[in-house]
């Protein structure tokens, strides 16, 4: 029996499935992934060297511009069908998706996302004193620089409400991805879509999901470094796989 026919059974079976999301379920909307290339006017630089603090402090308006630019692109795609498919799924059983996207497409799939560990591209809030800001309009094409708005408060600027390289995850959004991880059962689904596994602690997640019982399944084109947690592991991509996973 194929890995993909076996999981599908498994998965028909499961009295619940946790989904772990990363880049690369947003891949075949158009999403670019970290790892993946950057393109235009951002194709020089690493994301890693854009989404920290250090960048923020140092170059502010080029940082705000790359969020803008992201948040505009996100707004013009559409979920594909794997997001299709998993919003399909919680209609049968129960499901929570726990992701380290930044986008709204599971949402506009129509799942109930249980927690987003790094935060959403559309939330904004000052750097400062924390508050919630309003959404900036998103400019029509990329902008090298755009200077962010300051905040009500007069101390600090507005900034994008997603979690930073060398930033600590939101609280309650690990709690309420950890209590998913740790409520799994023997018999329960987890699959690990688009994820390298390289960003910790979302990375853990699959570990402690397998410490459960339940079955613990990759489904990613390539090789990750959680690929040795899973016990099974589908090559295909998320659009490809997850419809016919879930059927
Ligand atoms: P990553 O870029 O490190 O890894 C992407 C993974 O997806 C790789 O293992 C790759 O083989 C796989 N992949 C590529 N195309 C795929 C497809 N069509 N179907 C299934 N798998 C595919 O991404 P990551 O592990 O999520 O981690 C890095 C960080 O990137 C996270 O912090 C996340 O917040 C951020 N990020 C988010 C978005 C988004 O919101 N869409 C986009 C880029 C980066």
């Amino acid at each position: 029996m194929s890995a993909l026919e076996e999981v599908r059974r498994e998965v028909r079976a499961a009295r619940r499935v946790l989904v772990l999301t990363g880049a690369g379920m947003s891949a075949e909307s158009g999403v670019p992934t970290f790892r993946g290339a950057q393109t235009g006017l951002w194709q020089r630089l690493d994301p890693r060297d854009l989404a920290t603090p250090d960048a923020w402090e140092h170059d502010r308006e080029r940082v705000w511009a790359w969020y803008l630019w992201r948040a505009a692109l996100v707004r013009a795609v559409e979920p594909n069908a794997g997001h299709h498919a998993l919003a399909a799924l919680a209609e049968a059983k129960p499901v929570d998706v726990v992701t380290q996207n930044v986008d709204d497409l599971h949402e506009r799939a129509g799942s109930r996302v249980t927690a987003h560990l790094h935060g959403s591209l559309f939330s904004y809030r000052c750097d400062t004193c924390g508050r919630p800001a309003p959404s900036p309009d998103l400019p029509a094409a990329p902008v090298e620089r755009l200077a962010p708005p300051l905040c009500g408060c007069g101390e600090g600027w507005v900034r994008p409400g997603v979690v930073w390289f060398e930033e600590a995850l939101p609280l309650d959004e690990w709690r309420a991805a950890e209590d998913a991880v740790l409520t799994l059962q023997r018999g329960d689904v987890v699959l690990v879509v688009g994820t390298s596994g390289v960003v910790y602690p979302a990375a853990g997640l699959p570990a402690m999901a397998r410490s459960t019982g339940a079955l613990v399944v990759e489904v990613n084109p390539q090789p990750t470094d959680v690929t040795d947690v899973c016990h099974l592991a589908v090559r295909a991509s998320a659009a490809e796989a997850l419809p016919a996973l879930v059927d």
